[in-house]
């Protein structure tokens, strides 16, 4: 771990980020500009501009409160649910933005899939009505049809093996873990381009969480993932690009081998190296 020598600002730190994620000629799936968000007139996360590359895997870091959470919820519109939520800025998919009054908020909204802190499957619904759900909630009846998606769904999640004898099991009888990648499931099941993780192991186990970070790093192939995460070390496992948050900005965004051993702003330095939580 090198140790800063020379202090440098956030904004020369921002620039240095942005411009080496510029220069790399990769497709961007997913934009974020000068994004702001505002609980009650409070902002919880300030003018932050992130690129999502395609097919890869972008964690947010930082301290408890730093708007994490907030942030990755305007990625799929879901402060639209939030009376007191206000977000201003950009958010573009495949170029169009997902804020823009002329969109269909829906169409565009359906490419983004959400993962959640604490599993949540459909309680009371079989392993197979939970992944169906979404689909049939948009009109899908075929039974093939779901058939082939349930299947698909879950294996893409690395859940299959382990329930293919037992679909019409009530979710509810799953180990945690298994709960969690049946929401992954689920959210697969819409054919999404963009997958939203919002701390998915942090309520697991070792070995749970080992299935995640497996998953995680085998749905990368397919999809764009965005995930939150206060685990360091999962971060270095499973992330490409890392961005560091604190109070609201967006401190650092780079390379994940390079924010962690080689930070280039001192609050990072001090996060990454476990100085404050
Ligand atoms: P993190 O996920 O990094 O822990 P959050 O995004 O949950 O952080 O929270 C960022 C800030 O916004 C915190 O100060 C939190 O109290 C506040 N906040 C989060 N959700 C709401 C809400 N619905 N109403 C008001 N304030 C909120
Ligand atoms: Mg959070």
């Amino acid at each position: 771990m090198s140790t800063l020598t020379t202090k440098q600002t956030n904004s020369e730190a921002k620039e240095f980020t942005s411009k080496r994620i510029d220069e790399s000629n990769e497709k961007f799936k997913m934009i974020a500009e000068n994004v702001t968000i505002s609980y009650g007139g409070i902002a919880a996360v300030k003018n932050i501009t992130m690129k999502f590359k395609e097919k890869s895997v972008t964690a947010l870091i930082g301290p408890s409160g730093c708007g994490k959470t907030t942030f990755l919820r305007c990625l799929n519109r879901m402060h639209d649910m939030t009376k007191n939520a206000k977000v201003a800025g950009k958010v573009m998919i495949d170029g169009i933005d997902l804020y823009s009054k002329s969109i269909d908020p829906i169409y565009h909204r359906r490419k983004v899939g959400m993962v959640f802190q604490k599993p949540n499957p459909f309680p009371t619904m079989s392993i197979y009505d939970n992944v169906t759900a979404g689909l049939r909630l948009n009109g899908v009846k075929d039974k093939k049809i779901l058939e082939e998606i349930v299947e698909d769904s879950l294996k893409m999640a690395y859940l299959w093996d382990e329930v293919k004898d037992n679909l019409k099991k009530p979710a509810i009888e799953l180990s945690g873990g298994q709960q969690q990648r049946l929401c992954i499931a689920r959210a697969l099941a819409i054919q999404p381009e963009v997958l939203l993780m919002d701390e998915p192991a942090s309520a697991l186990d070792p070995i749970a969480t080992q299935k995640i970070e497996e998953t995680i790093t085998e749905l990368k192939k397919e999809f764009t993932i965005i995930i939150v995460t206060h685990n360091m070390q999962q971060a270095v496992r499973v992330s490409d690009y890392t961005g560091f948050m604190y109070l609201g900005d967006l401190i650092e965004f780079r390379e994940t081998k390079k924010l962690f051993t080689d930070p280039k702003n001192e609050l990072t330095a001090k996060y990454v190296q476990g100085q404050f939580g």
